[in-house]
């Protein structure tokens, strides 16, 4: 057997199905052997993982590294730390930069820009907008994916009307890449929050109150109705109530090509936080009443929901301190401490290490069309790794984050499960908590790796296109939906 250029020795190695003490042996940032210590190639380094645990680096399909627009917020090489301190070897990034990336030029420009300071391995979103529809077959051949905005939230981005929205899925659907939909209806926010600032509420609550569950569920069985009829893949990003849980079951259950996400602040905080935490809590969808844990935890086990991901949304501590909570910026840094607080759960007996590599990185892997190449420890698949301590105790500080911005609803949290090393195709890129600087730059793009299905469209004889000759012309701008 060939000399492997790395060994990771008799750690217990998990998957979705199982954990077994193994050795991993990597050789050109591929694992090439997962087994029997005494069956392992001769290597030229090897580090000790008896004890521990030798988890598939998390894939997150939910950040916002700020990159180009934001500096004083996140940058692509420090939110990518922050991701490699956090046991994530894949980001995807959302397309709310400035400019947002809605045209060929901006999407190449970005790329550029990214494998230029990533730690990690990124996939780019590209705006799936009134604006950008006849760029959607150019932007699907390096994007991982379309956002589109039912919603409005950090960034102002407009959101299409039902119309339009039709449109683009019908556009989308030509192609196979799967829309992350920002999933709250933009006309019951704006008009709650027009009535709720007339009104004098400017308290922390006002923004809970502003985006009921309502907005979710409408946004979410609309979404649903329109996959349905043109073969779109659409992914449901940061559920947050148990009432949209049911338009998710339904349409699963009806064929739709739908996958679903949460993060850890709509399983681990509650409205009960809001007097202590104010504006650091604000983040879109909110955070809702303890009610919703268990029910989105349910969903998580039954397979409602596919994803964990963090939404990570970094801001300046003083965007997030302001008194009137319609003026503070929405979301929080989170790619660094998912992991810890989901073992966390673990060892808290909630689900097991299993479900979690599940959540965190085989879904997503498969959602996204980068299985078993990423998302699994086994010969053949990229060496993405995340060593954990799954028995060290510490506090999560928000000072001692790599992102940029140092505020955090979790700050102060005690948390059971530490990432000690993170290593990216074979690379350590963090080690015993340490970041390798030289590996800014050593992220690629996983589009190039990227294998869908087909595309599946639907009602092809009906679209825009096929009624009118023509797809997506910015044409008139109609009232919202
Ligand atoms: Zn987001």
């Amino acid at each position: 057997m060939v000399t492997a250029d790395l060994i990771i020795r008799s750690g217990l190695v998990v998957s979705p199905d199982s954990v077994i003490e193994a050795s991993v042996a990597i050789r050109d940032g591929r694992i090439v052997a997962v087994g029997d210590e005494a069956a392992m190639p001769a290597a030229k380094e090897s580090v000790d993982a008896r004890g521990l645990h030798v988890l598939p680096g998390a894939i997150d399909d939910h950040v916002h590294f700020r990159d180009p627009g934001y500096p004083h917020k996140e940058d692509f090489a420090s939110g990518t730390a922050a991701a490699a301190f956090g046991g994530v070897t894949t980001v995807f990034d959302m397309p709310n930069t400035i400019p947002p990336t809605g045209t060929p030029d901006i999407l190449a420009a970005k790329l550029d820009m990214a494998a230029g300071k990533s730690h990690v391995d990124f996939g780019l979103y590209a705006l799936l907008g009134e604006d950008t529809l006849a760029h959607v077959p150019e932007l699907a051949k390096s994007a991982i994916g379309f956002k589109l905005y039912m919603g409005n939230t950090f960034g102002k981005i407009p959101s299409p009307s039902t119309g339009v929205t039709l449109e683009a899925f019908e556009i989308a659907a030509g192609t196979g890449k799967r829309i992350s939909l920002h999933a709250e209806t933009n006309s019951i926010m704006e008009r709650r929050e027009t009535r709720l600032r007339q009104a004098g509420r400017t308290d922390p609550l006002a923004h809970l109150a502003s985006r009921p569950a309502v907005v979710a569920v409408e946004a979410v069985s609309r979404a649903a109705i329109l996959a349905e009829w043109t073969g779109a893949r659409i992914h449901v990003l940061h559920i947050s109530s148990s009432e949209e849980l049911r338009p998710l079951r339904e349409a699963k259950a009806r064929g739709v090509d739908i996958t679903g996400e949460t993060c850890p602040h709509y399983v681990l905080l509650s409205t009960d936080d809001y007097a202590r935490l104010a504006g650091v809590i604000r983040v879109n969808p909110p955070v809702r009443e303890a009610y919703n844990h268990q029910p989105i935890w349910n969903a998580l086990a039954d397979g409602t929901i596919d994803v964990i991901a963090t939404d990570h949304a970094p801001h300046a501590p003083e965007e997030k301190t302001r008194n009137d909570i319609f003026d503070v910026d929405c979301g929080f840094p989170g790619v660094e401490t998912q992991m810890p607080l989901m073992l966390t759960e673990v060892n808290a007996g909630r689900f097991s290490i299993c479900d979690y590599v599940r959540w965190s990185a085989a879904n997503p892997a498969m959602i996204w069309g980068l299985y078993p190449r990423k998302g699994v420890i086994q010969a053949g698949a990229d060496a993405d790794i995340a060593v954990v301590d799954l028995g060290r105790e510490w506090t999560l500080d928000d000072a001692r984050l790599q992102s940029l911005s140092k505020i955090t609803p979790f700050h102060g949290r005690r948390v059971k499960g530490l990432p000690l090393h993170t290593l990216v195709r074979g690379r350590f890129v963090m080690k015993d908590r340490t970041l390798v600087p030289a590996t800014r730059g050593w992220g690629r793009s996983v589009h190039a790796i990227q294998q869908l299905p087909p595309p599946r469209p639907q009602n092809i004889d009906r679209t825009m296109k096929a009624i009118t000759g023509t797809a997506g012309l910015p044409g008139m701008r109609g009232a919202a939906a």
